[in-house]
């Protein structure tokens, strides 16, 4: 069992909480502030955070963040073309001028923090104030004269959920979005895989024994509690990993609902790839962004990797995701680790299961608690068919898309126990000490991998 704190002075800050006032106060004949009640304290420190320059620069340098949200708005342009947009927290606007280019008829940008004041200045500096109404004030507060075709919000904290700005986009959907409206993005995953990293666990706690010569160990119960008391942001590879993710939940923003937001449980059940200790347990996203209709993406919540490899699968190559993986190009969230006090030594196929709730703290909204259990580690009888092919499994010189059907497809040919020397075979003079280290594998080859596994 490991309970962890998300709290208002841990790392997890995208915003770096400072005291000041954030006022509210509209600026548009045709939409404004009604009459909005007193923020709560928590709110008012995490609006000032976000007056604060330094905060949208890391977002918009973020080009992977960035260009995802281009792309999506320019995927959708038919859609957008002439309609009504709604920015839920527009902080510099960015979003909304990219909507008003991609050729809406309006777009409000709502945004409480003081940075609207600059906002405005944006949209007036770019000639768009015809198109874009600069709001200054909280989306629950403001009063639109019409409902609007489309939301699109960046709304996604550490861990996805941390911030808890996603009830905000929730609201504005249940207020003002017109039936068979778009949201931009449509659905997020979290996932979650136990990781191995030896080099921190060892900066951090071991370096404790020999400083200089000096036995410091006392101070190594204290460097457990210190790394392993707060999720750390950090960026991690995929040779980290050593499981196929669990999905922790998969929200439909269509649908999901604030009182489901309030306090997510999920069981988890993953396999060791390999011998090797587990510091503890990684988390990451991505976010989707589709139509209403293509609502069926949703991932299972019972965790069954052939199912998930299959979603994936049905994606087309023009379907637009934002992901925070270890695997893929890193970007501003990073990845969220829970440390463990002490590793846990897993062999090969070892089971790892238990549950994590993640629940909005009461004291603080904006905050989060996560309670992790690994209940139960136990050893399955060694499956006949060892592919330590599968131990470096991440990196992969193919393409975006079928990265993950290839890695999910090693997964459960182990599963299923085909033997080894078919799955050699089948991947044409390719030898093992070559698929350790690289995973040279055409893209005909993983499809026919993924073919062979799903018909076996
Ligand atoms: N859309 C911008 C900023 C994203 S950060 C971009 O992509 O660069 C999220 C922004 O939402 C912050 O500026 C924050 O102040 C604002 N925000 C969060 N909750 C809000 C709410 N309920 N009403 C209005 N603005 C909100």
């Amino acid at each position: 069992m490991l309970p962890s704190h998300l709290n208002g002075h841990s790392a997890l800050g995208r915003r770096r909480p400072r005291l000041s006032a954030a006022a509210a106060s509209g600026d548009s004949a045709a939409a404004g502030v009604g009459a909005a009640a007193p923020l709560e304290e928590h709110d008012r420190i995490y609006f000032q955070s976000y007056s604060h320059l330094g905060i949208h620069e890391a977002m918009i340098k973020d080009r992977v963040r960035t260009d995802a949200y281009h792309t999506a708005i320019m995927c959708h342009q038919k859609f957008i073309e002439g309609k009504v947009v709604l920015d839920v927290g527009c902080g510099t606007g960015i979003l909304s001028v990219f909507c008003a280019r991609a050729g809406a008829k309006r777009v409000y940008a709502i945004e409480a923090s003081e940075i609207a004041v600059q906002a405005r200045e944006i949209v007036k500096a770019n000639n768009l104030i015809d198109q874009v109404v600069v709001i200054h004030g909280r989306v629950e507060d403001v009063d639109l004269e019409e409902k609007v075709d489309v939301i699109i919000s960046e709304w996604m904290g550490y861990m996805l959920l941390y911030e808890s700005m996603l009830p905000s986009v929730l609201f504005a959907r249940d207020k003002w979005l017109k039936p068979g409206g778009l949201i931009l993005p449509s659905h997020a995953t979290l996932f979650m895989a136990p990781i191995t990293n030896p080099e921190r666990y060892e900066g951090s706690v071991d370096f404790w024994h020999d400083v200089y010569g000096i036995n410091m160990s006392a101070l190594v119960p204290l460097a457990k509690k210190f790394t392993s008391e707060e999720p750390s942001i950090e960026t991690i590879g995929g040779e980290n990993v050593i499981s196929w993710p669990a999905v922790f939940k998969h929200i439909d923003c269509y649908n999901f609902t604030a009182e489901e937001f309030k306090s997510i449980t999920t069981k988890y059940k993953v396999s060791s790839m390999m011998l090797a200790p587990i510091h503890g347990f990684g988390f990451w996203f991505e976010v989707e962004f589709n139509g209403p209709a293509e609502s069926s993406h949703n991932f299972p919540s019972n965790l069954d990797p052939l199912e998930i490899i299959q979603k994936k699968r049905r994606r087309s190559s023009e379907d637009t995701v934002l992901s925070t993986a270890p695997e893929d190009e890193p970007t501003h969230w990073q990845q969220t680790i829970l440390y463990f006090p002490d590793p846990i030594e897993v062999k090969q196929d070892q089971i790892i299961e238990g549950s994590v709730t993640v629940s909005q703290s009461e004291e603080n909204p904006r905050f989060l608690n996560i309670h992790l259990e690994c209940t139960s580690i136990r050893t399955l009888a060694s499956l006949p068919y060892a592919l330590v092919l599968v131990q470096q499994h991440r990196r992969t010189d193919i393409g975006e898309g079928l990265r993950h059907a290839m890695n999910w497809c090693f997964y459960t040919f182990i599963v299923a126990g085909v033997p080894c020397q078919r799955s050699y075979s089948l991947q044409k003079g390719i030898g093992s000490e070559e698929l350790k280290t690289g995973f040279q594998i055409s893209l005909m080859e993983a499809e026919f991998l993924l073919f062979m596994q799903i018909f076996v």
